[in-house]
């Protein structure tokens, strides 16, 4: 193909990327956003093809190797549920760095002697932070999945190991950089993978996702540097897309958990091991039919939903949005309080209301919905906890403490539609279950739901 031609496609492509990203931003502009980015991608895969001075001497491997991700990527897709969905994310995350680290070995091997310093540098980033980032997400993925224990992993010396091996992998990039050859390179790969493992494991459940959308910076920036050493502006920039996207991603989720990044990376190695509360004490707690709760409801002039990973479980979306609706055509006022870090990833109950096409101005973000509490009748907490637990702010050392909440306990009545006593992510108890004000509903959010729209319509 012409070269003009090619740089002119690669540009549509780059664009389309950008403007995915644009799409992203909003709600409403979501989906576009994401079939421009998925029309970038195939442009941009399609085109390689035809690039000037391309060599297609592996053609058949290259589609059989195509073919194979197609065949194993769509059906994962498409078969996932929502909820297991940052579990994906970090899979098709690691991979993608993994790849990047495996195509510039394979660029730099070929260029041998003749690899110029960048080309060497270039090489060994995108080696060692795409080593890192493979073996991290997988080590995610296994926690998220509940493979392994979703608990911070530390063990005595932790910090010596990690420090060690830090230094031996910046010892063997620079052992790379000054006498070049497979050797050193298969070692500083061997310590990049030990070191992502190590990073990870001392992270816990309720931070995983942090570190998720982190090693999904670190991904953007090795393809980059891999389009640096493969001559190829358009990896270049897609890879810049996503390391920028990545890094504030990150920084919001952390902002928005109450953590400071170096914290949530590290706080591990400093964190004493939970002490255990020995025998659980039973205490009593306030439980309702969906009768007491379609009354409470029906006297009320406010009404705010709060919408958790529960809502999410039980896809209850459709049911909670025919129950608000049900409740402004008697003249409640209704609105669904989001926390940010609400479900299992950032927009999480966005995307959920939005598929039951809730009103996006009934969604009213946390700062926004906290102050109006106090006059508010009745929250509805649908299979949210930790979003709602008052020990963020009365714990110090509890795992969410200093996270930002919904300041339910406001509001003049609380129900929790929950299926039983289990904690919320964090594994710690929510005090707000056995506040004199809170009723709980028990069961599956759905079914729950379900009846008290019955009962509501009944009165
Ligand atoms: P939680 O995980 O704290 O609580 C979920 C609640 O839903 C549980 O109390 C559970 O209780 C209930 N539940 C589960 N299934 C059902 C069901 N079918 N019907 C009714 N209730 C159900 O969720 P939150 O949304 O409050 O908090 C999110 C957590 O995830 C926070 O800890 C946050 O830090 C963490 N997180 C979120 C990220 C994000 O981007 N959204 C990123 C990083 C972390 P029971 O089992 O008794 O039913």
């Amino acid at each position: 193909m012409n070269s003009n031609l090619y740089g002119l496609l690669g540009l549509v492509a780059a664009v389309c990327f950008i403007l995915a990203l644009k799409g992203l931003s909003s709600p409403k502009s979501a989906r576009r956003g994401n079939i421009i980015g998925a029309i970038g991608a195939t442009l941009g895969t399609i085109l390689v093809f035809w690039a000037p001075g391309g060599h297609h001497k592996n053609l058949i491997p290259i589609l059989g190797a195509i073919a194979f991700g197609v065949l194993v990527g769509v059906p994962a897709a498409r078969r996932i549920q929502m909820t297991q969905m940052p579990q994906l994310v970090a899979l098709f995350n690691g991979v993608g760095g993994g790849a990047a680290a495996l195509v510039s070995t394979v660029e730099y091997l070929r260029l041998g002697k003749g690899a110029t310093s960048a080309e060497i540098i270039a090489t060994v980033f995108t080696v060692v932070v795409g080593c890192v980032s493979f073996s991290g997400s997988i080590i995610t993925f296994l926690k998220l999945q509940e493979i392994m224990t979703t608990r911070p992993v530390v063990f005595p010396g932790g910090r010596f190991v990690i420090a060690g091996t830090l230094a031996a992998l910046l010892g063997s990039a620079g052992w790379v950089i000054n006498s070049g050859g497979t050797k050193p390179l298969v070692i500083m790969g061997a310590l990049a993978l030990a070191f992502g493992v190590l990073f990870v494991l001392p992270v816990g459940g309720a931070d995983v996702p942090i570190v998720i959308s982190l090693l999904n910076a670190f991904t953007g920036l090795t393809v980059a540097a891999s389009g640096y050493v493969l001559q190829a502006t358009l990896l270049i920039v897609a890879g810049t897309l996503v390391g920028a996207s990545g890094t504030i991603l990150t920084r919001l989720m952390a902002a928005a958990m109450g953590r400071s990044l170096f914290g949530t990376l590290f706080g591990a190695f400093t964190a004493k091991p939970q002490e255990s509360s020995g025998a659980a004490e039973v205490r009593s707690v306030k439980s309702g039919s969906a009768d007491d709760v379609a009354i409470l409801l029906n006297y009320a002039q406010r009404v705010v939903i709060v919408p958790g990973f529960g809502l999410a479980v039980a896809q209850a979306q459709h049911t909670v949005r025919e129950l608000a609706d049900l409740l402004a055509s008697k003249g409640v006022d209704v609105a669904y309080g989001i926390h940010p870090v609400a479900g299992r990833m950032p927009g999480h109950m966005n995307v959920l209301l939005a598929e039951a096409n809730v009103p996006y101005e009934q969604l009213v973000e946390m700062e926004e919905v906290n102050p109006t509490f106090p006059q508010t009748d009745v929250v509805l907490v649908v299979g949210a906890n930790d979003v709602v637990n008052p020990a963020a702010k009365t714990t110090p050392g509890c795992p969410i403490y200093g996270m930002p909440i919904l300041d339910v306990a406001q509001a003049g009545n609380v129900i929790f539609l929950k299926r039983s006593m289990r904690p919320g992510f964090a594994g710690i108890e929510n005090e707000l279950l056995y506040d004199p004000k809170t009723t709980l509903l028990f069961g599956d959010a759905k079914d729950s739901l379900t009846k008290v729209v019955s009962a509501l319509k009944a009165l």
